[in-house]
């Protein structure tokens, strides 16, 4: 089977990679490298020992996605291509916009063209806004409260309707907060600039910051601090396969959350990190951050009766650790 994987030099893109070779599947990755290195794709090589064509391309240059269908015969597509910063999407939403939702109806468009019909999509959490009611199920209304989660809901609709107009089936894939690092230490999480927890709380035991900042803690939770469900990205890599598998059996589309269903809190995710690099990890009380809704948690029951998906790494401290394990010889990303 073949597999392109759109955004596969980035963070999850990486790890899925990593594992579909692993699992003897062909890959073709397509990556413009404008948020993600080719060291990625180098250090995939070096785990796997295995080789894949990259080609350096923009989804949204129709012409050259043509070329990369017509020169590789794709089962199936697994797109990531995408910004993903939900600070960045509420102060230049015109750029989400572009290149989340134009880029995907030129993937689509490309996709129909070259008579490829199935697609595994990057969705995310952000698409339910403030939920009423946590564990939050598949079925619960969707109503972004940034800009990111509004782009990601808007390529899910235009998939299912280009479902009805054309039969391409897809599964999007709402991820809750994908954080750790493949076991190896050479793939691991890279933004710039960071603005997720885990990787910022590392930056105080990697002397890159003094102390990490709390986002309010009088929120309606145990501690007054924001509980998220924390899943791990092997974990989410192997949900991709899943899905792509649910696709080639010529399954219908779907929608599947994936989390771990398990909350924690700021507090208790800056407790657990002392406990895995050895050291205490200074924290100061800061503003609330606008939009952050108190508590997210994810019913992923859906994803493991229909896809029989099983997330192996539901324990904090062993996530935190593969995290550490990748940043604390990465302080700068690839570039080290
Ligand atoms: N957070 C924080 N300090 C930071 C970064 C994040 O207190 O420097 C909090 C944030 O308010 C949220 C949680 O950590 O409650 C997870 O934030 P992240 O940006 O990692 O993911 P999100 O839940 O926004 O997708």
């Amino acid at each position: 089977m073949k597999i392109l994987v759109t955004g596969g030099a980035g963070y999850i893109g990486s790890h899925l990679v990593t594992e579909l070779l692993q699992q003897n599947y062909e890959v073709v990755v397509v990556d413009n490298l404008s948020t993600s290195s080719e060291k990625s794709l180098e250090n995939i090589k070096k785990i796997t020992n295995k080789d894949f064509k990259f080609y350096n391309c923009d989804i949204k240059d129709i012409e050259k996605m043509n070329k990369v269908f017509q020169e590789n015969k794709i089962d199936a597509v697994v797109h990531f291509a995408a910004y993903s910063l939900v600070g960045e999407s509420m102060t230049t939403p015109l750029k989400y916009y572009d290149n989340n939702i134009y880029g995907t109806k030129c993937l689509l468009e490309s996709m129909i063209e070259n008579n490829v019909k199935k697609i595994v999509f990057s969705s995310t959490a952000a698409v339910y806004g403030e939920p009423k009611q946590v564990p939050i199920l598949e079925t619960n209304e969707t109503n972004p409260t940034n800009t990111y989660g509004e782009t990601k809901l808007a390529i899910e609709k235009m998939m299912s309707w280009c479902d009805k107009a054309y039969g391409v089936k897809y599964v999007a894939l709402r991820y809750f907060n994908a954080c750790g690092a493949h076991p190896s230490g050479l793939i691991g999480e890279n933004h710039n600039p960071e603005s997720h927890l885990i990787p910022i709380i590392l930056q105080v035991p990697n002397g890159k910051r003094e102390f990490i900042s709390v986002f309010g803690d009088d929120y309606n939770t145990e501690d007054g601090t924001c509980v998220r469900d924390y899943i791990h990205v092997c974990d989410l890599a192997d949900a991709h396969i899943l899905a792509v598998n649910y696709l080639l059996d010529g399954n219908e589309s779907n929608v599947f959350n994936l989390g771990n269903g398990v909350g924690f809190s700021v507090k208790e995710v800056i407790t657990e990190t002392e406990k895995v690099v050895g050291e205490k990890i200074n924290s100061k009380m800061a503003e609330r951050r606008a939009g952050d809704p108190a508590t997210l948690t994810a019913s992923s029951q859906k994803a493991k009766d229909v896809l029989g998906w099983k997330p192996k790494m539901n324990n904090l401290n062993q996530i935190i650790a593969t995290a550490w394990n990748w940043h604390k010889n990465h302080k700068n990303g690839f570039e080290d």
